[in-house]
């Protein structure tokens, strides 16, 4: 596999995501009208979210909504609520919602929302009131065959049950208009720990291709959230030995692995990573904990946290990008001169869309699955697509990311193609 040449420069989010863009377009040789026509989003929401806080004030908020390319199906795609949430980013994080659907195969396009704000200073009252306003301003731009928005980070299954509440008080009864949403309230079994049964779903899948042994392998996880989480929950289990973990205030290391499902349950109680008390383990910052020697990295956080800064000091042999872009593309060569294997974030953390995809389904068809259907289903669509990306790698000679934008584009292009323009 080879890594085709990329400038080593230092790249936003949205320039990596258009980058990968023009090598894998270069590489399907894609003509320049249709690169153009797929790397433009096709639509930018931009609006004012205005709520009254606890003490009465005004205060005025400004959210996003990016869809990017509906040619596969609806528009799919988390909201955030991040105090840097920004139309760049809002839209480069849309055009890997449309790649990543394509690559896991389920019938949406790609979209992606925020809203600039740091939710840790509001009340639930008011974050009630941001979702609900947010929602009211989205309009008829959602809708459960139009875009359909999910969790994302600092956005849960209670911000959904809001958002469909907000929806239906217009258009009646629409619960397939969000996914993520709380079981009691036409949510799915199993979507919570999607994404982090999917992470492992792939690194087992990849690990088996490599002849790699998981049991016992060293893994540390940067973000202990919905994804780090169950990440850590689902190795954990497997025999990995999980030898740190962080929030967004630093991390834990303990090089005999830490206990996760005590850890889980003081996150839980709402105690943070490096507040947890273990006397064999030591606090890491973040940076830190990046740079330990361990055999499987899995960043579960913010974007491009792995840059030039430090790409030469991480000692991991495998990366698995649980969050969305984790790890510049600008340090791609960089890492596998190294040696170290990318499992790229459109193939690796596309469970949570693959289950949202199956809550859906349920949603419109007013039924129910159990939770061993959602799990075969999903384990079998993310084995499947490694498989599929795998040998694409090894017959294109790329590697795993240039692989994936590949058969993401090839898909959208060849389903934009057959509309007709
Ligand atoms: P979350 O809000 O549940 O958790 C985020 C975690 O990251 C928290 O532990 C937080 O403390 C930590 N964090 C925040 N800023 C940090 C920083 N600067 N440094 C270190 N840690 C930091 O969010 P999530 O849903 O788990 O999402 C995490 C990532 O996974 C995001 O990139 C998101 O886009 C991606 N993702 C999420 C899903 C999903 O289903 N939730 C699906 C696909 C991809």
């Amino acid at each position: 596999m080879a890594v085709i040449e990329r400038p080593r420069e230092k790249l936003s989010t949205l320039d990596g995501v258009n980058l990968m863009f023009d090598i894998a377009a270069s590489c399907l040789g894609l003509k320049e009208s249709m690169r153009q026509l797929l790397r433009v989003p096709y639509r930018q929401i931009q609006v004012e979210v205005p709520i009254v806080n606890d003490a009465g004030e005004l205060e005025v908020y400004t959210g996003y909504r990016v869809q990017h390319d509906g040619a596969r199906g609806p528009y799919k795609g988390g909201i955030r609520y991040h105090p840097t949430a920004n139309m760049d980013e809002v839209r480069a994080l849309a055009a890997i919602m449309t790649w990543k659907t394509a690559v896991i195969d389920v019938p949406f396009g790609g979209a992606k929302g925020g809203v600039m704000v740091d939710p840790r200073r509001l009340s639930a009252r008011e974050l009630e009131a941001l979702t609900r306003k947010f929602t009211q301003r989205l309009g008829d731009f959602i809708g459960p065959y139009r875009d359909i928005p999910a969790p994302d980070m600092n956005t849960n299954a209670q911000t959904m049950a809001w958002m469909m509440d907000e929806y239906g008080r217009r258009h009646g009864f629409t619960p397939g208009v969000v996914t993520g949403k709380p079981v009691e309230l036409w949510g799915i079994r199993g979507r919570e720990e999607a994404t982090g049964r999917g992470v492992w779903l792939a690194l087992d899948e990849a690990a088996r291709q490599w002849d790699f042994e998981l049991q016992d392998a060293r893994v540390v996880i940067q973000g202990f959230g919905n994804v780090g989480s169950h990440t850590a929950r689902f190795l954990h289990e497997a025999g990995c030995r999980i030898v740190a973990v962080s929030d967004v205030d630093g991390g834990i290391y303990n090089p005999d692995g830490l206990d996760i499902p005590d850890l889980i349950r003081a996150k839980n109680k709402g105690i943070p990573v490096p507040a947890y008390r273990d006397p064999d383990a030591r606090r890491v910052s973040n940076e830190e904990l990046l740079e330990l020697d361990c055999d499987v990295l899995i960043p579960a956080a913010i974007a491009h946290v792995i840059d030039l800064h430090n790409a030469e000091r991480i000692r991991a042999r495998i990366i698995v990008e649980a969050a969305n872009a984790p790890v510049s593309p600008a340090v791609d060569g960089i890492l596998e001169g190294r040696g170290i294997r990318i499992i790229p974030d459109v193939l690796a953390n596309a469970g949570g869309v693959t289950v949202s995809y199956f809550e859906w389904i349920q949603n419109i068809q007013m039924q129910a699955w159990d939770e061993d259907h959602v799990e075969r289903e999903l384990e079998r669509k993310m084995r499947q697509a490694v498989r599929h990306l795998m040998e694409v790698a090894e017959k294109e000679n790329v590697d795993m990311r240039t692989a994936a934008y590949m058969i993401g584009i090839d898909a959208v292009a060849r389903a934009r193609q057959l509309r007709g323009f």
